[in-house]
């Protein structure tokens, strides 16, 4: 595999870090060029994120030095240095649109953790191990766009990243209704106890638009391109509650769900630990061995405990079992940086470059 050139756009924020570190050491990618606000724009990425680097470990040496391009002004000057860049800026939404669609209009493919997108019907939002062939779509996106090599892709949000993967490799018992609540970490604000102390033995009940895109964001996962757009599926039907807890990373879900052909427990375990996806298969960098990971303890998954799991790019589920409304409940954990985010999208990076959407 040829080694890619990546720049990294918001490479300040806490996502932006989170790429970081990933891409230190990466086989296939290596970061060249990285990009924020003009406020950060002509500082060392060190003078500029180094006080408010917020990850566990460090920022890479091999980074600290490069000089922060503007994520605005700069755009030809990105686009021809690199081959693709990842995007995790915080703009408002028609901003985000319209600069990701200059960047793919650059030729620059973007590969993105915005939501700006998300409903593009042409742009293909991808969880690698359910949904890789919805990438399809990127022909008719170019042609809409007028381009070569330059799309966007997007992943999907970070509350969804630990429930849809438990459900998607059950569709064919015809999953009907799902109630959903998320505990969600305060990383996921792009908030630390230090900069929410409010957070401190506290929850707060409503994270804004959080549930809309809870509710909304599977169906398109679940979709199917036609005439190329992808038209999102009409069910399963879901409902959630998402609530801001004092962890620092790790969204946990509590899930009911009803079928409309009612899989025993023994063949639902079964389904999830044979699951396997594209990034499995193919062996992506990324890619968790095992996606899937069932925990029979009683009092497991716990967000401390199994958010790392794999990387923190495995979903973690338990408790399964029998309810007296709905078929089952379970509860399930991902990471919301790491698989959420991040991570999601260099996986989903690795997967556009082994179909050959990025050359
Ligand atoms: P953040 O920590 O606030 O970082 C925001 C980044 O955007 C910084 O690099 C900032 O540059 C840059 N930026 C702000 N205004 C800009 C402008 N006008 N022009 C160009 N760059 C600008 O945010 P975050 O938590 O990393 O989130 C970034 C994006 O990822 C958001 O869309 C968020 O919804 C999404 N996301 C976050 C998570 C999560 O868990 N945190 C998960 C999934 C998706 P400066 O440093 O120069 O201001």
């Amino acid at each position: 595999m040829k080694k890619y050139n990546v720049g990294i756009i918001g490479a300040t924020g806490m996502v932006g870090q989170r790429f970081a570190v990933l891409l230190e050491n990466h086989p296939w990618f290596n970061v060249t060029t990285v990009a924020a606000s003009s406020r950060s724009a002509g500082k060392t990425y060190k003078e500029a994120a180094g006080e408010r680097w917020s990850i566990e470990k460090p920022m890479p040496e091999s980074m600290e030095n490069l000089v922060v391009l503007s994520a605005t002004d700069d755009i030809e000057k990105i686009a021809s240095s690199v081959d693709f860049v990842f995007c995790a800026v915080d703009m408002k939404k028609d901003e985000i649109k319209a600069l990701e669609e200059t960047y793919a209009k650059a030729e620059c493919p973007v590969v993105s953790n915005n939501s700006a997108h998300r409903f593009t019907p042409d742009v293909p939002m991808i969880v690698p191990e359910l949904n890789p062939y919805h990438a399809d779509v990127i022909p008719f996106q170019r042609k809409r766009l007028g381009t070569k090599r330059g799309f966007i892709a997007v992943k999907s949000n970070c509350s969804l990243q630990s429930y849809v993967p438990a459900l998607f490799p059950l569709s064919s018992y015809g999953i009907k209704d799902v109630l959903v609540c998320t505990y969600q970490a305060i990383s996921g604000a792009g908030k630390t106890f230090e900069t929410w102390p409010e957070m401190v033995d506290n929850v707060i009940p409503f994270i804004g638009g959080e549930e809309e895109k809870s509710e909304k964001e599977p169906l398109k996962l679940w979709g199917e391109i036609k005439d190329g757009v992808i038209v999102p599926a009409s069910s399963p039907n879901f409902t959630a509650q998402c609530i801001r807890v004092p962890v620092t990373n790790g969204h946990l879900g509590a899930v009911f769900v009803r079928f409309e052909n009612k899989p025993s427990k023994e063949e639902m375990l079964k389904v999830w630990k044979e699951f396997k996806g594209y990034p499995q298969e193919q062996k992506l960098p990324s890619a968790p061995v095992q996606f899937l990971n069932y925990f029979e303890e009683d009092n497991m998954p716990q967000t401390k405990l199994h958010r790392d799991l794999e990387g923190g790019m495995a979903v973690s589920i338990g408790r399964l079992r029998e309810d007296n409304q709905y078929d089952y409940k379970f509860v399930c954990l991902s990471h919301n940086t790491l698989r959420g985010a991040a991570g999601g999208a260099v996986l989903l990076a690795e997967q556009l470059c082994a179909q050959g959407y990025i050359d």
